[in-house]
């Protein structure tokens, strides 16, 4: 059976950008996982810091929206509260995400781009995904499961695509999900000023997808895109 697996710096970062994707797996009755490595609790809640909460307070406040948020979406949601601002590196951090792959063995893997001037917590993120990604294809990794196959991995669109060197290449219909992913993203409140801001990037990217779509497709003015980009080439059979 397919499976999906998101792996996000922070709590917030699969709603906005890989929601969509989530969504359709799991309304196909597929195995979607998303695993947080850290609560975004310093550097994404700035609510929060101003309202006087506490470190400890806002782990629990963004722990239990984005919980929220994967249950509106049908997915697990695991929390490694490996701590942000700034994300660190670190081989630990590293086997428990090989550990998650040889469990999950998804088929497809949807993560940050490696390029972010704004947020270097992403890039260390998707640095984390990718190789823990390679370990457990090791055979001699020692971690429960089998080794993992080559699933691709996409990369989410970031906030500010060009600077991360974001070119998409990929735009997903996410139509039929698109009230699923709204109100996903009404689960989190602490990023409020986010919702229709995602909202509107899905709609240009609709208007993108039509485009490349071409009119045959007859696709609808209202159709909603997520885009991404592909870091490993696409094996076929035929080009199409
Ligand atoms: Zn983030």
């Amino acid at each position: 059976m397919s499976s999906l697996l998101v792996i996000s710096a922070h709590a917030g970062d699969f709603v906005w950008r890989a929601s969509g994707a989530i969504a359709l797996a799991t309304a196909r009755g597929e195995r979607a996982k998303v695993l947080c490595l850290t609560y975004g609790e310093r550097g994404e809640s700035a609510k929060a810091w101003r309202e006087g909460r506490t470190l400890d307070e806002i782990k629990q406040l963004r722990r239990t929206e984005a919980a929220n948020a994967a249950e509106v979406l049908g997915a697990e949601i695991e929390f490694l509260d490996a701590g942000d601002y700034p994300l660190l590196e670190n081989p630990e951090l590293v086997d428990r995400i090989v550990h998650v792959y040889r469990d999950v063995n998804p088929s497809v893997v949807l993560t940050h781009p490696l390029a972010d001037p704004y947020n270097q917590d992403h890039p260390a993120a998707a640095r984390m995904a990718l190789q823990a990604r390679v370990l457990a294809q090791a055979i001699g990794y020692d971690a429960p499961g089998d080794p993992l196959g080559a699933p691709p991995v996409f990369f989410f669109e970031p906030h500010q695509p060009e600077q991360c060197d974001f070119k998409p290449n990929v735009l997903l219909d996410i139509t039929p999900v698109f009230d699923t992913k709204r109100k996903a993203m009404e689960c989190l409140p602490a990023q409020q000023h986010m919702w229709d801001y995602y909202t509107e990037l899905a709609k240009r990217r609709g208007v993108q997808l039509k485009r490349n779509a071409g009119p045959n497709l007859g696709l609808p003015h209202t159709t909603m895109g997520e885009a991404y980009m592909r870091l490993y080439p696409q094996v076929t059979e035929e080009l199409a």
